[in-house]
């Protein structure tokens, strides 16, 4: 798929980094830049353009004028700072030729189609530059609203709205149809596909995330009078609750991914005993007993070791994402168009984030995946081979012809 190839190497070509990566922040002049390719693309191909409020953009392929429904496939434009070729763009491009190749079949097939096709660029997928991330896509799915989201803060004073009507992409032609099911075609951020030689990952779902921030109290004393055994050092309590909770994961030993990566101290003064220290733990695993339990054992833990040098500690937030499903008939769906174009797929829960997770909150949504090399992403060396890359395009255009032409 030749063309397909061009398209991402075109795309490639704005926000290269000197490394071979890619650094495209939502709502800059070279998002701009990439919005005006692909909006050319679109026109150039006979779908109609559309743009919502929240820079969404939408390239409609008219199959069945009698239909208001539609089926929507895509992904984003947007990179990280330190991004690669492939990540969204990939999803956005072969959705377009998808989109294209899906009309041809309905034009040689007169009567088949049942409804109409879309692709997709969704608004800061990344929130790189902008949080939260996956904005354009829950706007659309309705979970935030599009005065939350023109109010996004991109830490310099410029907000997402002001920045989107600068690039002028502040749309006002949404979507009129009514959306029937999503599809989503993505690089996976990950290697299992790659370990287990599987052509497609068909996604069922994501991770659990359990995010846990936690208050340690103690005294706050000068460093130079305050004898060692009068202490009540609130930093030393989550330097050994930091150390505890990698010591979980690792007498657990069932693939948990955690971190401590935020720290707050009082008073963060180099010759005072801290008094008070705040620190963001998560825990993730897509089995939802697994991330509850360990995380009860590590506050039970932490728990029993800050009393012990004379700290108290409380929990400020205890937040569970629960680990949320994709549509079981489209992960169906997906596995029977590769099994019938003759691909190993893996079933598989995605660890990252993507804009089907956010759309399936308003309509059936589903994710598939290509191997990744190395399982890199949000990186230069981000790389996928062309023929993985067709195999997914394939799955694709299938997946949207039966979606497209499915009775009832
Ligand atoms: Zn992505």
């Amino acid at each position: 798929m030749t063309e397909l190839h061009d398209l991402i190497a075109a795309f490639a070509a704005i926000g290269a980094t000197a490394d071979g990566g890619v650094c495209r922040l939502t709502a800059t002049p070279l998002d701009k830049d990439a919005r005006d390719l692909f909006l050319r693309e679109i026109a150039g191909r006979d779908l109609l353009p559309r743009i919502d409020a929240i820079g969404n953009m939408f390239g409609v392929a008219v199959l069945a004028p009698a239909s208001k429904e539609i089926v929507i496939t895509g992904s984003h434009l947007d990179s990280q700072p330190t991004g690669g070729r492939y990540d969204g763009v990939y999803g956005v491009l072969a959705g377009l030729l998808a989109v294209q190749a899906v009309r041809d079949r309905a034009l040689a097939s007169p009567g088949k189609a049942r409804r109409n096709l879309a692709v997709a660029n969704w608004t800061n997928e990344e929130g790189a530059r902008f949080q939260p991330s996956l904005t354009g896509s829950s706007v659309f799915a309705g979970s935030l609203l599009l005065q939350q989201a023109y109010a996004c803060d991109d830490g310099d004073g410029v907000t997402l709205g002001d920045a989107l009507a600068a690039i002028g992409y502040r749309g006002a032609s949404p979507l009129t149809f009514e959306p029937l099911r999503y599809v989503e075609l993505h690089v996976e951020q990950g290697d299992h596909l790659e370990r287990e030689a599987a052509d497609i990952g068909a996604v069922s779902g994501a991770w659990m995330t359990r995010k846990i921030s936690v208050m340690f109290e103690g005294d706050v004393s000068h460093t130079g009078p305050t004898p060692m055994g009068r202490r009540r050092d609130a930093l030393r309590a989550a330097a050994r609750a930091i150390e505890a909770l990698y010591s979980e994961v690792e007498l657990a030993n069932v693939g948990v991914h955690a971190s401590a990566a935020k720290i707050s101290v009082f008073p963060n003064s180099p010759n005072v005993v801290a008094g008070r220290v705040r620190v963001w733990f998560e825990v993730r695993h897509e089995d939802e007993a697994v991330v509850l339990t360990l995380g009860d054992r590590f506050l039970a833990r932490i728990k029993q070791e800050a009393s012990a040098i004379g700290v108290d500690i409380s929990i400020a937030a205890d937040e569970r994402r629960a680990a949320p499903t994709l549509d079981p008939a489209g992960l169906e769906l997906v596995r029977g168009v590769a099994s019938d174009l003759g691909m190993k797929t893996l079933t598989l829960k995605t660890v990252t984030g993507h804009d089907a997770l956010a759309i399936q909150k308003r309509i059936p949504s589903s994710l598939i995946f290509v191997p990744s090399k190395d399982g890199l992403s949000h990186n230069p060396r981000e790389f996928t081979a062309p023929e993985a890359l067709d195999k997914g395009y394939e799955v694709l255009v299938e997946t949207l012809w039966r979606m497209v032409t499915a009775e009832g």
